[in-house]
């Protein structure tokens, strides 16, 4: 893994050399240190990569697909090549265990592999003889310019769910990862280069709400695709949009798991500790909310109570370590807040992650898991998405209950049920106002080949992430009605001497 000091912006095929005035900070959430300063990206700056991206779209476009495939299959052999080191990046500046790193960045790499099928994503439809001698047909071409805007929680998968598809279709990108992981999105740029990508069509601006804002007023900017909190994509999709943008933005949740008095318990206390505190909670997938159906609630909470006693928390890098630390001090003393909140609000406190042991270095952004028992939706603890290790336990009386209870929640991104009864999961499926839905399967995340998207304020704009939606995202249809005259001229005239010549 290489040190980096300063974290800069990638322009037209190479680092910037310009000296920002701006800056902030990344740590290492596992120590408390700064590892590095990263610049941000004032609105010439943004510009820049904007013109790089707009003066080299009109010839990526044209490149033909079986070269832009090749150029895909390169990037996707250099990234699986390399995929220790990029997750190694991630685990230094999220804190996520190694595991936890690699698993995120082979969940991009399959974006890759997807989006190296382009050419047979992009074929359009023909219909022959419409009427005398004419034919109708499709196709589907590049936006131009697409600017990607990601959250810190997934620094490579997240952007991965886009990028390989927007350049596979002939856009060409500007990608604004978070400023509090940067790194991983230099290791694209430069793996990119490698894989033969022309300069320009991908470029990546460091910074906050100040180069945010410009991508979503830049005039040569076609489409955003962003990913983070409610608050910022709800802002995101209404001023890109007011600028005639095209815009999927992915917001905040808060992931219910069903627990049905048949259930298999010891699996499903299995499945809400791995998807509770994977990643300290910081995933958007991550379940928050158990709702249990009554006669089974205590004993499920005993279970998981005694799951989560064992859970390793320390430093990602240390093999074994099961959870790590909260992404900046300031999170992990917002979600802390939470726990003295929920035990204001009358919730029962089962267990509290701040007594946690820690395998890890003092200064370190730590916070054990904690479970609450008892939770009613006026508290906030269940309302607010927390994005930390803190699961609620609501209990409920019927399965009615609790689907009302999910659907009346203003999020929809993910949910699960846990059942042994076929038809009670068939009618969860069929009922459920969520975009994801496991069955038995707590984080249902779906395979690069269909598309990820939740529902209500999980996700502002109609259009999920790759797949076949990703595709249809980054293109736009065109329709061609062509005629064509029999030979007029009595017969092909190919313009050699003919035998009355
Ligand atoms: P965030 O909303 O704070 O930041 C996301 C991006 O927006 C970052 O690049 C950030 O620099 C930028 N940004 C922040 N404030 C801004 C502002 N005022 N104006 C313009 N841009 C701004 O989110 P985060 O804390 O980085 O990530 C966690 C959130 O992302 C959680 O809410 C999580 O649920 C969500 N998330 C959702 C999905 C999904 O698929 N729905 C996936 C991952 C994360």
């Amino acid at each position: 893994m290489v040190e980096q000091t300063r974290v800069t912006h990638w322009i037209n095929g190479k680092p910037w050399s310009g000296t920002g005035e701006r800056h902030g900070e990344v740590y290492d959430p596992a120590t408390g240190k700064v590892r590095a300063v990263v610049d941000f990206a004032s609105p010439a700056e943004v510009d820049a990569a904007v013109g790089a991206a707009a003066a080299a779209f009109d010839e990526w476009r044209r490149t033909s697909l079986t070269r832009r495939t090749q150029v895909l299959f390169a990037f996707r052999e250099l990234l699986n090549a390399h995929k220790e080191e990029v997750a190694a990046l991630v685990t230094a500046e999220h804190g996520k265990t190694l595991d936890d790193a690699l698993g995120e960045v082979t969940r991009g790499l399959e974006v890759a592999e997807f989006a190296c099928g382009i050419p047979h994503l992009l074929k359009g439809g023909y219909s022959e003889g419409v009427s005398t001698r004419v034919d109708v047909y499709s196709i589907r071409q590049p936006l131009g310019v697409v600017a990607i805007i990601s959250p810190f929680n997934f620094p490579a998968m997240v952007p991965m769910w886009f990028f390989p598809v927007a350049i596979a279709a002939g856009n060409t990108v500007v990608l604004k990862p978070s400023e509090k992981d940067p790194s991983a999105a230099l290791f694209f740029a430069d793996l990119w280069a490698q894989a033969g990508l022309p300069d320009g069509v991908f470029n990546v601006v460091q910074g906050d709400k100040v180069a945010v804002d410009r991508l979503l007023e830049h005039p040569d900017v076609a489409a955003i695709s962003f990913v983070g909190s409610t608050p910022i994509a709800r802002y995101v999709y209404e001023t890109a949009t007011r600028h005639g943008k095209r815009v999927q933005a992915l917001g905040g949740a808060k992931n219910h798991m069903v627990v049905l008095p048949d259930a298999d318990l010891d699996a499903a206390a299995d499945a809400a500790v791995n998807a509770g505190f994977g990643s300290a909670g910081e995933r958007c997938m991550a379940i928050s909310v158990l709702v249990v159906v009554a006669p089974v609630a205590d004993d499920l909470v005993a279970r998981i109570t005694q799951r989560m006693t064992g859970l390793m928390v320390g430093e990602g890098l240390h093999p074994g370590c099961q959870m790590g630390p909260l992404v900046t001090a300031a999170h992990r003393d917002k979600v802390a807040g939470y726990l003295e909140a929920g035990i204001e609000a009358g919730a029962r406190l089962v267990v509290d992650g701040r007594r946690h042991p820690v395998d890890g270095a003092p200064e370190g952004f730590w916070l054990g898991p904690s479970l609450f028992d008892q939770v009613t939706p006026d508290m906030s603890v269940y309302a607010d998405e927390i994005f930390g290790p803190v699961l609620s336990v609501v209990r409920v009386g019927s399965y009615a209950e609790a689907v009302e209870l999910v659907n009346a929640n203003p999020y929809g991104n993910g949910t699960a049920i846990f059942t042994n009864d076929g038809g009670a999961a068939r009618r969860f499926q069929e009922e459920v106002q969520v975009g994801m839905v496991g069955i038995n399967v707590p984080i249902p995340v779906p395979m690069a080949y269909f598309s990820f998207g939740g529902w209500k304020a999980s996700l502002f704009g109609d259009t999920h992430a790759h797949g076949t939606e990703g595709v249809h995202f980054y293109t736009r249809g065109k329709v061609v009605t062509s005629r064509w005259p029999d030979p007029s001229h009595g017969g092909i005239n190919l313009g050699f001497p003919t035998t009355q010549g």
